[in-house]
């Protein structure tokens, strides 16, 4: 960022404009909606600026451009056609160390004007540093559309509940949470939607609630992350990731989403990742409550879904043991998203009527039901499963699933870095190995397999195929 960007109050303040044709004039219009003091200094006006000058809202300084007007003013605005005059201008408010701006000049300027979108007391400025005004005004009329048509008067709404507002909640944080509440929640709505009696209401019920001795409780809020893509968490999962103190994050989570955090938020990596110091499950516990029990809303942020394989519950357990309050936001689980990227359906009304996610990585947890998850309807879903493959596939053989049913491991699904490779029970074991494949993997084991658009991951492993299932495409 090569410019600061700046919002001034100009009310009254002695601005000096440059030129007297139509640039400027667009010019003194913006000044005039600031209510600056301006001077226009041209030999000749346009009829609007001899309009403006006629009616006392400008004083007109007839003649060419007089650099002792330069230290009277505030902000200098040269808006000739003539550059060699923009340039003195730009010569005499450096000299006079003057913030100036040159029409359409980012070289000769000190500063640049914004395209704005005016919801006033909101106003949303865009600047690209003079680069391509073009370009700031398409931005400009996409956050016309998208803001809401009323925000300047939540904006202004909520000025009139300040005072109260402090004098109730006495901390900064406490403040900040509060009215983080009020813009998500109902009041916001309220006033979005034209009924500020009703946002009235509202706030004032929250304010007295915020007396009670829970006001500035911390909370836990267990968000589904979503497999990778970053445009696969929740809305309120992002909401939630947007608003917390402390983000817990496991290891898999992707940097893209951490960078949705508030700038403030403390970032706390915790859990595991094959081969890499891990944080043990009691740890993350207490880690997780005391951090609750001194007043922080911490974001626990999981891979895919909170409660598929990510312990979730264990850790909602710990902090509901300890009294604190806490939210679970599900995610877009692996086997749903690498599923989608893969072009694989989980079922099928021909070939597959049940789904079973299970992991072969087992520490002191049950024995699958292998009689049951090698019936040939069945597609399988094996997590955490790289290591312990070829011996999932020997199972599922042994119990009587076919060895031409096909499977399909897919790494890092749903990012940039995902790769697939496809085969059978009987060989995704050594194609997976000759193609390297490392956690986080995916096995999708079934006939639905066999349905995937092979054009996408299939091309290599296209031989190992099994007639029957090409023949259902
Ligand atoms: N709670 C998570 C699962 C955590 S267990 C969820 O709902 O998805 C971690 C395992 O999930 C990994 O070993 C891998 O088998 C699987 N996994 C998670 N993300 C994945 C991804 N992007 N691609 C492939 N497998 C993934």
């Amino acid at each position: 960022m090569t410019h600061f960007p700046i919002f001034a109050d100009l009310r009254d303040q002695p601005c000096l404009v440059v030129g007297g044709g139509a640039v400027a004039a667009r010019k003194v219009d913006r000044l005039l909606e600031a209510s600056a003091r301006i001077t226009v200094n041209a030999p000749e006006l346009c009829a609007e600026l001899c309009a403006r000058a006629a009616s006392g809202q400008i004083r007109h300084v007839r003649g060419e451009f007089d650099p002792s007007l330069v230290d009277a003013s505030l902000l200098i605005i040269a808006a000739t056609s003539d550059e060699g005059i923009n340039r003195r201008v730009a010569a005499a408010a450096a000299r006079s160390r003057r913030l100036c701006n040159v029409v359409d000049d980012g070289d000769l300027s000190t500063c640049v004007v914004p395209a704005v979108v005016d919801r006033s007391p909101v106003v949303v400025a865009i600047g690209t540093n003079g680069q391509s005004p073009v370009l700031a005004r398409q931005l400009r009329q996409q956050i016309e559309t998208w803001l809401p048509s009323r925000i300047g008067e939540l904006a202004a709404w909520a000025g009139t509940w300040r005072t109260a507002v402090q004098a109730r909640i006495r901390t900064h944080a406490g403040r900040l949470r509060f009215w983080e509440r009020v813009f998500d929640g109902a009041p916001a709505r309220d006033v979005l939607a034209g009924d500020r009696d009703s946002a009235d209401d509202r706030m004032r019920s929250l304010l007295e609630a915020e007396a009670g001795p829970d006001s500035n409780a911390g909370a836990a809020w267990f968000v589904g992350a979503g497999p990778g893509d970053p445009g696969l968490i929740t809305r309120r999962g992002m909401q939630l990731l947007q608003s917390a103190d402390v983000i817990m994050h496991d290891r898999l989570v992707s940097s893209d989403i951490l960078e949705f955090a508030r700038r403030d938020a403390r970032l706390v990596p915790v859990g595991k990742s094959p081969g890499a110091p891990s944080t043990a499950q009691a740890a993350i516990n207490e880690q997780l409550v005391n951090l609750v029990a001194a007043g922080h809303r911490v974001c626990r942020l999981k891979g895919g879904d909170p409660f598929v394989f990510g312990r979730g519950a264990e850790e909602i357990g710990a902090v509901a043991a300890a009294g604190h309050p806490y939210e679970v936001v599900p995610g877009i689980t692996a086997a749903n998203g690498c599923a989608a990227a893969a072009g694989i359906p989980l079922t099928d009304r021909q070939l597959s009527s049940a789904v079973t996610l299970f992991t072969a990585h087992r520490t002191g947890e049950e024995e699958p039901d292998w009689e049951l998850l090698a019936r040939s309807s069945h597609t399988l879903v094996v997590y955490m499963g790289v290591r312990s493959l070829p011996d999932t596939c020997r199972r599922l053989m042994l119990h009587g699933r076919s060895p031409a049913t096909p499977a399909a491991l897919i790494e890092n699904g749903t990012t940039p870095r995902q790769r697939v490779v496809g085969g059978t029970l009987e060989n995704i074991d050594r194609l997976a190995a000759d193609a390297g494949i490392d956690s986080p993997a995916l096995l999708i084991i079934g006939e639905v397999v066999g349905l995937a658009d092979r054009l996408r991951w299939l091309n290599e492993a296209e031989a190992c195929l099994r007639p029957t299932a090409r023949a259902a495409h």
